[in-house]
């Protein structure tokens, strides 16, 4: 059991780029976009509207980037839950290598944009390592990467077991993936820097402001507000995990379910390069997989799993999401944790984000636990939307997400469906040829 007393309940990230409120300013009366949310996509559609000459005020209940935005694991991994093959099977192979495509072309803008912008974010563009469980899998995913690097020319490849060890220091799996488009970002100093530009750019942006409900007001909307209404030409809903009450429609339709993530104590240099010999970041093929990669400054360890409790307990989820560690580097026993913390991720019913609009009302949501490249690319599909030009278009288009049947915002159903998937899990494990 690791030093539960000494870790902190909050996001590492939040040591070198804390969140923090913004000075209190009235609410404007009227404005061209109201953004419901400052994480990355409401902050990223807040830059491009402002930019073309929109006024534009972008509230948030809560602190700018405090949602997912600013805790989550920083893998610029743009995945799609649903595989290569199962999207192939539901939509056909061409709508499948399209939505390939637009992940690759917003990895891309996500890559370009700090560039461009000189976003200090601690972008590392080292590549991912997916763990195989077993043969199957690792075959299975060997055909995968295949027709990616054939079909749209990404740089991705299989590592056969007898070779993992240049990629990492673990004997759980039998073989793996890389994918040499993924990479690293500090979420918390992203979220901060794509603030700055919404900020420079004219957007107002308002901490601690919820907004209560959205209705039709002839052309307009009429948003009610904690600091008042106001009154917008166009609405765009950036809430994702962080959905609430507010919006019962959407509520109903976004499961928030938590995702949390431990931080090692700082790890010997000659530790971090057996277990992490390329430094990439990493994942693995189980439902309930883990993923992790190490810190920006290469020194300790960051790793991520689902989070299946419900209440304020954080030394159980915690020892649980700590076992996974274990699991994969079984000789991190002794080492303590330094923090703990989890955040919300929103799942929806077919498990493809996407940009659509209801009655009038623009969103940009369903990240499915990647939104480090969807949501900065959403954000931006959904701005482009608003302002009516050439670059709406998206292969994320979709109709609104399903309403879940039975469910109006309390996941009753959560517990049991977490069962099921470990479960699976271990069927997967139990069949796997290993
Ligand atoms: C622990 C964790 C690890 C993750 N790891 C990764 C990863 O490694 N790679 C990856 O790609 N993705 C990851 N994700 C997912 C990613 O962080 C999210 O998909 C992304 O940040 C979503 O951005 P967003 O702007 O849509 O929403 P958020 O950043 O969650 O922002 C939504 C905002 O809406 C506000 N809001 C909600 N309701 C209201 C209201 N009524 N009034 C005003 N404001 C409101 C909230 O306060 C919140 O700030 C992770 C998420 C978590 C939680």
């Amino acid at each position: 059991m690791s030093k539960t007393a000494q870790i902190q309940n909050s996001p590492y990230w939040w040591v070198a780029a804390p969140v923090r409120p913004l000075p209190v300013q009235p609410l404007p009366q009227k404005t061209d976009v109201l953004i419901v949310g400052a994480g990355f996509a409401g902050l990223t559609a807040s830059v491009i509207l402002a930019r073309a000459g929109r006024s534009v005020v972008v509230v948030d209940k809560m602190m700018p980037g405090e949602g997912a935005s600013s805790r989550n694991g920083g893998i610029t991994s743009g995945n799609i839950r649903p595989s290569f093959d199962e999207l192939s099977r539901r939509f056909g192979e061409d709508r499948a290598l399209a939505i390939e495509a637009e992940g690759k072309t917003a990895r891309k803008f996500l890559y370009d944009f700090i560039r461009t912008e000189k976003l200090d974010c601690d972008f590392q563009p080292v590549g991912k390592f997916g763990g195989a469980i077993g043969r199957e899998q690792y075959e299975a995913g060997a055909r995968t990467a295949e027709t990616l690097h054939k079909r749209l020319g990404i740089e991705t490849f299989a590592v056969p077991q007898a070779e993992q060890s240049r990629y990492i220091g673990s004997d759980f799996y039998r073989g793996g993936h890389v994918r040499m488009d993924i990479g690293g970002v500090h979420p918390a100093k992203l979220a901060a820097e794509i603030l700055r530009l919404a900020l420079e750019a004219g957007a107002a942006v308002h901490s601690g402001t919820e907004v209560k409900g959205v209705r039709r007001d002839g052309a307009e909307f009429s948003v009610e507000t904690s600091a008042g209404t106001v009154s917008a030409r166009q609405v765009l809903v950036c809430t994702n995990g962080y959905t609430d009450g507010s919006d019962p429609w959407l509520r109903r339709r976004l499961i928030p379910v938590r995702s949390r993530i431990i931080v090692t104590d700082p790890l010997p240099t000659e530790v971090m390069d057996r277990l992490m010999p390329s430094r990439m970041m990493y994942s693995e093929g189980l439902i309930l997989g883990n993923y992790f990669r190490p810190t920006p400054d290469g020194t300790r360890i960051l790793l991520g799993g689902r989070d299946a409790s419900s209440g304020t307990d954080e030394a159980g989820p915690t020892e649980k999401i700590r076992q996974g560690l274990l699991r994969i580097f079984p000789e991190l026993k002794t080492v303590g944790l330094s923090h703990s913390w989890y955040g919300h991720v929103a799942m929806n019913w077919d498990m493809v984000p996407r940009v659509f609009e209801r009655e009038g009302v623009t969103y940009a949501t369903g990240f499915c636990g990647s939104g480090v490249v969807w949501a900065p690319w959403l954000g931006t599909r959904a701005a482009h939307k608003l302002l009516g030009d050439d670059q709406a278009r998206s292969a994320f288009e979709f109709r609104p997400p399903a309403a879940i049947p039975f469910y109006n915002g309390k996941p009753y159903f959560l517990p049991a469906l977490i069962q099921g998937y470990r479960l699976r899990d271990r069927l997967s494990l139990a069949r796997a040829t290993r």
